[in-house]
């Protein structure tokens, strides 16, 4: 051993310096050419100066020839400057950042003990899940350990792995939850920083958050800044420490005609609110072959219309998502949309920035954007790489000119388009039926409404959303409510603070507004209704348990969110009071005497019973009832005979017998009387099971598609789709029959089992015999 082990070991040694040397040779081939790379002379990946490791990644996902961004902005970044890229939507920005991302590590011999080396910033979830998956496919030659931390999971298992990741990809406020809290997780070696989206990043929603990262970082450092719609802000320049002058603005389509991809086509189409759902379900209609994404801005108006198109039926599969969804939901969602071919996705604007779902046919904006940057975004779904896509938007007629005008100054071009009469269609008395039979549905409704309008006062353009025109009381009858829910204000300051809160929810980083609303939650017993408490319990039918369901989603985040809206604009919920039915039978005639509000000691309406005459009377002394004789003199009901009257009228034996005797008589006669009585009920009951029984048995013989009516209306199409070619098989028989044996009729019911098919066979078989 001793003689045989040396010379490996000395074979071994030689192999490893040859090949450091041999690696330290390709580094330095590696670092020549990237000096002198520039993106005239570049086409494909495998003309990059980067890394055998990164290339095979590329090439093993299929990506051959760069983009314009990725031409113009992978060799900067290679250089190791700082890059602040803006190229239109699906132009490819994420491998523009990923590949210098690696090659940064590569070129400074990156291994495990080095910790973490890059960090890459997104403003939501999904999109930290999907750049997580890009790098995971073209980095997979490389043994860097890459590591996702997104909101909604234990913070204690991924601190276990963070201490070992050399990249992480995370939202905001988590990673700082992580920098903040985990031991090990040691940034100070971090190498390059990279923002994806980073004008939302940068924006107020994330500000707080962002400059504690930042704190965290070592100054030397590189910073690369993507978007679509990217900021060119001295000052944000300055929050990440770059320098105006050291740092490359490079924009891909700065000479564009247009700022949104150009196969994509653009249109608008004039909706009065009250008319927005209309609008949207006569174009579900028609597009029912077509893979749609509908924006509205908050997640109650998502949750309102996924609801209530469920069960109207459009005839294409609805998913919906937003931010106050549990994480799991979320995703599955996600994976749910991506790979369907047709399905309509009701979305806040969780899902507007970066997320790449594979052909989307349109993207339609129910409700106007906030600004064009969010437009852009939006309609950015689509028309991906070199797909083709559609957009529409709908515009309320106090909208159109000054959206069109913020529109056309961020170079959109968007044309005007009017929906045909014929394809309209109405269903607001169906939503009018659903809301009056479903409390939970007119429940959703009214927040819904309260949601939009708290949406539209907390514009900051007073110029394209005007609040003061909006049309309450038709939008609340549109949407089937019996009138609209009072709305009170609270002072600009509040609401300015609010309207951040909002903004940081719909970013859905919520891993921030989670310990946030928590805290809040802690701090402030939250208020509660006796409608609350009535929700809460289990035993009322008239509540289902998917209310249950809809008040659990996320109690801390909901509730927190509920006081936030009471505080800002109290719903008058008198006619949540779905179960009281005083309430109900005047609804409309009773608005404002029904208010409840929660903070007053004692409400009108607990005022008004207290004071009814009912509980008055426990107030006044016990009364007796009188009756009035014919002279109009008052005796109590029960008066005691005069006992001198009552011996004359006989001895007190034979009284009592004879009085024994008339009321045993009366007693026979109603015996009789009763048991007729229950003879015709035992026949009525009797007559109704045998209805029942025929009637049962016709449903039967009649098929099983009338059943399916309420039911999922694909799955109803399929259903009589087979049923109608059973019947056909079946009539074709019975045709043969009938020419052979004329006489041999064989009536037959749709089979249902092995067992029925059998049967069926053996009475034709008989038959024809
Ligand atoms: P952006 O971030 O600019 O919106 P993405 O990076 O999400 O765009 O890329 C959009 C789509 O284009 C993705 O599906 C991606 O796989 C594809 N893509 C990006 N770069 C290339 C390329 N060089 N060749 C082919 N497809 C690409
Ligand atoms: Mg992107």
């Amino acid at each position: 051993m001793s003689r045989k082990g040396k010379k490996p070991l000395v074979k071994r040694k030689s192999e490893k310096e040859a090949r450091r040397s041999h690696d330290a040779e390709e580094l330095a081939l590696l670092e020549t050419r990237i000096s002198g790379v520039t993106p005239d002379n570049l086409k494909t990946f495998d003309d990059l100066p980067i890394s055998k490791q990164t290339a095979l990644g590329l090439k093993r996902s299929h990506f051959t020839t760069l983009t314009e961004i990725q031409k113009r902005s992978i060799p900067a970044a290679l250089q190791g400057r700082d890059v602040l890229g803006a190229a239109k939507t699906g132009s490819g920005k994420t491998l523009a950042f990923l590949i210098p991302m690696l090659e940064c590590l590569y070129r400074n011999r990156w291994t495990q003990y080095d910790g973490l080396g890059a960090l890459i910033i997104s403003p939501t979830r999904e999109l930290a899940i999907q750049i997580f998956d890009v790098l995971r496919k073209i980095g997979r030659e490389h043994s860097f350990s890459a590591g996702l931390v997104i909101g909604g999971k234990d913070v204690k298992v991924e601190q276990d792995r963070i201490s070992r990741l050399n990249i992480l990809v995370g939202t905001p406020g988590r990673i700082l939850q992580h920098m903040d809290q985990a031991a090990g997780f040691d940034t100070g070696n971090i190498k390059l920083i990279i923002l994806d989206e980073a004008d939302r990043i940068l924006d107020m929603g994330f500000r707080k958050t962002l400059d504690a990262i930042i704190e965290h970082l070592p100054k030397q450092r590189q910073t690369l800044l993507f978007s679509a719609t990217q900021t060119k802000s001295v000052a944000d320049l300055a929050r990440l420490s770059l320098s105006p002058t050291k740092s490359e603005y490079i924009s891909a389509h700065e000479s564009a005609d247009t700022s949104t991809p150009k196969n994509l086509q653009q249109y608008y189409v004039l909706t009065p609110l009250p008319e927005k759902l209309d609008t949207l379900f006569s174009f579900l209609k028609t597009h029912l072959k077509a893979k749609i994404l509908v924006f509205v801005s908050s997640s109650k108006q998502v949750r309102f219309m996924f609801e209530t198109f469920k069960t109207l039926h459009p005839g294409i599969p609805l998913m919906h998502i937003h931010g106050r969804q549990k994480q799991a939901a979320r995703i599955d969602v996600t994976e749910r949309f991506s790979e369907s071919k047709y399905a309509c996705l009701f979305c806040t604007d969780v899902v507007a920035r970066g997320l790449d779902f594979p052909a989307v046919d349109w993207v339609i904006q129910v409700d106007a954007p906030e600004d064009a940057d969010t437009y852009i975004h939006r309609v950015g779904r689509t028309a991906r790489f070199d797909a083709a896509g559609r957009a529409l938007l709908f515009l309320t007629p106090s909208e159109e000119t000054e959206m069109l005008s913020r529109l056309e100054s961020k170079k959109v071009p968007i044309e005007k388009i009017t929906i045909k009469e014929t394809k309209k269609r109405s269903i607001r008395s169906d939503l009018q039926a659903l809301c009056f039979k479903n409390p939970e549905i007119k429940y959703l409704g009214q927040k819904a409404f309260v949601s939009y309008c708290k949406s539209i006062f907390i514009q900051k353009d007073r110029e394209v959303f005007k609040f003061d025109e909006l049309p309450t009381e038709e939008f609340a009858e549109s949407l089937g409510l019996p009138g609209a829910p009072r709305i009170k204000f609270i002072s600009a300051r509040r609401a300015n603070q609010l309207k951040n809160a909002v903004k940081k929810e719909d970013s859905s980083d919520e891993s921030e507004s989670d310990q946030e609303d928590k805290s809040r939650a802690k701090q402030e017993p939250a208020v509660r209704t006796k409608y609350d408490r009535m929700f809460e319990r289990q035993n009322q039918n008239v509540l289902s348990a998917h209310y249950q369901n809809l008040i659990n989603e996320e109690p801390a985040k909901l509730q927190s969110a509920n006081d936030d809206e009471e505080d800002f604009m109290a719903v008058k919920r008198r006619d949540h009071a779905l179960y009281d039915n005083e309430d109900d039978a005047g609804l409309e005639a009773k608005t404002d005497d029904t208010y409840f509000d929660p903070n007053a000691p004692v409400s009108k309406r607990q005022l008004k019973a207290a004071l009814s005459k009912k509980s008055m009377l426990k107030y006044k002394p016990n009364s007796s009832k009188l009756v009035f004789d014919d002279e109009g003199k008052p005796h109590a009901i029960y008066e005691f005979q005069n006992e001198e009257d009552f011996h004359q009228q006989g001895a007190p034996e034979e009284q009592k017998a004879e009085f024994v005797l008339k009321e045993s008589d009366k007693m026979q006669d109603e015996d009789v009387l009763d048991k007729q009585v229950a003879k015709s009920k035992r026949q009525e009951k009797r007559r109704r099971r045998k209805e029942r029984e025929f009637a049962e048995q016709d449903e039967d013989d009649s098929g099983s598609d009338e059943q399916e009516s309420q039911d999922d209306e694909l799955r109803q199409q399929t259903q009589s789709k087979r049923a109608r070619k059973w019947f056909e098989v079946d009539t074709e028989s019975m045709a043969k029959q009938k020419r052979a044996k004329t006489q041999n009729v064989v009536e037959v019911a749709q089979p249902k089992t092995l067992e029925d098919l059998e049967a069926l066979s053996m009475r034709l078989l008989s038959a024809n015999h």
